[in-house]
């Protein structure tokens, strides 16, 4: 593994671990016994049934962040961390510590975002033409 990468990946495990404790947490706080009881070593388990009581337990938030998190901690152990997915320049390690999740470098990530703000005001302007449009003909009928 790439020494670099072993901070982030130190930080992402941490991330996790404090993450599942979250909801463990959480789950210790309800008042049902059975979820409590099962939900000690639930996140090792993978049956759909387990699956299944996790997801009750965790939010959508949380869940990305879960999934994140192991998408990071994959890409590091297959290599493919730390390269910019868009020009494949490597990514710097101050900017990994701060956003460990990040596929794209700073000049991608700010063209990607640059591209998507144009892209949501042309959508905004055309649901707006839309809506200026159904009203007017409303008015008329
Ligand atoms: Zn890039």
């Amino acid at each position: 593994m790439d020494e670099k990468n072993k901070e982030v990946r130190e930080l992402l495990l941490k991330t996790r671990e404090n993450l599942i404790k979250e909801i463990k947490n959480k789950a210790r706080s309800e008042s049902d016994d059975t979820v409590k009881n099962e939900v000690g070593d639930i996140y090792d388990l993978a049956s759909n049934e387990r699956d299944r009581e996790l997801n009750l337990l965790i939010s959508d938030r949380e869940r990305g962040k879960l999934l994140q998190i192991e998408d990071a901690i994959k890409r590091i152990d297959e290599g493919s961390y730390g390269t910019c997915e868009e020009c494949e320049s490597p990514i710097p390690k101050e900017r990994l510590l701060i956003m460990p999740f990040a596929h794209l470098c700073v000049s991608c990530q700010a063209e990607m975002e640059k591209n998507l703000t144009i892209e949501k005001e042309f959508k905004e302007e055309r649901e707006y033409r839309k809506l200026a449009f159904t009203s007017s003909d409303e008015e008329e009928a």
